[in-house]
């Protein structure tokens, strides 16, 4: 087999075989494929697509590529979500606690930030001293003592996707629908959870930027994930604009704290309890939504679910006292208003932009081995909807330097519409595929 003719059939829309997906995943994962020809294979993809038969056959071959966990080590029910990734997306810090202090095992495995939008890893990494290098021993022992544990993808689960996943991060072949089910569920599958959580965004922010794509990506992603013996559940939901109001690593760790500390009453919570109470569902612990709601509610006024959070930092090497006292998060040195320059209803803010904007600052990747600034990002002031006047913060930027948040302003104007009249709304949640 020669890797050109493969990329070749794939330019040509051709389907390639089992034993053709083998050859290009052991190939890319040994290091006989260069990355400049796996890249233009991705690019292939981009343009001609996949079949679901190539994306199963692609998912295995990823799957194959190396260990798989096994949790039958830890009692009880384990569950496992992921994200097809957000602006503002720190949804995990909030839901996975909830869901281990009602007993729920959430033993997971997740991503750094790829392309626009942040990832777990990155953004647990502003708790000082915590570590997700967590070996197969520990995570089992932490599951079980703690019912909450996340690690990074180690080397050896899934180790195609961890290197196509830093590819594609910076050949532009992210947003690629086959691409994005083979990677988020060989990892999903790989991790061994009972249940599968997935949280499909739709809009500006997501991937998927039109519904119909996010929810055919849903229905393919539930479909891999049933037809492996796993309960699949996946939550459609808007990422037109960012979720929440923090968008940066510390920032989000701490909008994530005010949900669990009740402070936070928006749609970061609705989020997560819709999330939670499709796990309690699938779990049996909850005969109906109403049900499960409560339940995952009383975690947050109880304050059991924020404990559940400071016993996880703790157990993962990190400073506990930072989930009580957010001033121990890594903070920004300049922070400086964006004015809004005109009154009116704020119509739209592209949460793609806002990610850049992100970027610009520091706090994302502008290449696969770039360091990050954890402290840096945005908080906005103003959501879609609101009325704002002229002159009024629009949102406030944390920099590390004056130029940068200067060009990060000048980017997040760009990503805001200001109309005269109240924009329409739209539902928040738009679908539960199951
Ligand atoms: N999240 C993943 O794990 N993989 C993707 O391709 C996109 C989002």
């Amino acid at each position: 087999m020669n890797t050109c003719d493969l990329i070749i059939k794939k330019r040509n829309g051709g389907e390639l075989t089992e034993r053709e997906y083998a050859y290009l995943v052991n190939g890319y994962v040994k290091g006989a494929i260069p990355d400049y020809q796996m890249s233009a294979f991705l690019m292939s993809v981009y343009f001609t697509g996949m079949t679901e038969t190539e994306t199963l056959f692609l998912t295995n071959e990823m799957i194959n590529s190396g260990d798989t966990l096994d949790l039958r080590g830890i009692s009880g029910i384990k569950a496992d979500k992921h994200s097809t990734g957000g602006v503002g997306d720190k949804t995990s810090l909030a839901l996975c606690p909830m869901l281990a202090s009602v007993g729920i095992k959430m033993a997971k495995m997740s991503g750094r930030g790829l392309g626009h939008t942040g990832g777990t890893i990155d953004k647990l990494e502003s708790f000082p001293g915590l570590t997700t290098s967590i070996d197969g021993e520990r995570f089992i022992r932490q599951a079980n003592e703690v019912g909450f544990v996340i690690a990074g993808q180690t080397a050896h689960l899934v180790p195609a996707d961890k290197k196509l996943y830093a590819l594609r991060d910076v050949t532009g072949t992210v947003d690629i629908m086959p691409l994005i089910v083979s990677s988020i569920m060989s990892k999903k599958l790989a991790s061994g959870a009972d249940i599968i959580i997935l949280d499909v965004k739709t809009g500006s922010g997501a991937f998927m930027k039109k519904e119909e794509d996010s929810f055919e990506l849903a229905r393919q992603m539930v479909a891999l994930g049933k037809n492996a013996g796993k309960k699949t559940v996946a939550v459609v939901s808007d990422m037109d604009e960012p979720l929440g109001f923090a968008v940066g690593n510390a920032l989000e760790v701490k909008e994530a704290i005010d949900v669990l500390r009740g402070e936070s009453a928006g749609k970061l919570r609705e989020l997560c309890l819709t999330l939670g109470s499709c796990v309690l569902q699938e779990a049996g612990f909850a005969e109906n939504e109403a049900g499960a709601r409560r339940t995952l509610e009383k975690s947050i006024t109880d304050g059991s679910a924020l404990r559940k959070l400071a016993e996880f930092v703790k157990a993962q090497g990190g400073d506990e006292r930072a989930v009580y006292d957010v001033s121990m998060l890594p903070a920004a040195p300049l922070q400086t208003v964006l004015p809004s320059p005109k009154s009116g209803y704020i119509g739209k803010i592209r949460a793609d932009g806002v990610g850049r904007a992100c970027i610009v600052l520091g706090g994302g990747r502008e290449t696969k081995d770039s360091a990050i600034d954890l402290s840096v990002g945005v908080v906005l002031n103003k959501k879609v909807g609101d009325y704002v006047n002229q002159g009024e913060s629009l949102a406030v930027v944390h920099a590390s330097d004056a130029s940068r948040a200067e060009e990060a302003k000048k980017l997040l104007l760009g990503c805001y519409d200001i109309c005269d009249a109240a924009p329409k709304s739209r539902p928040f949640i738009r679908g539960i595929v199951r």
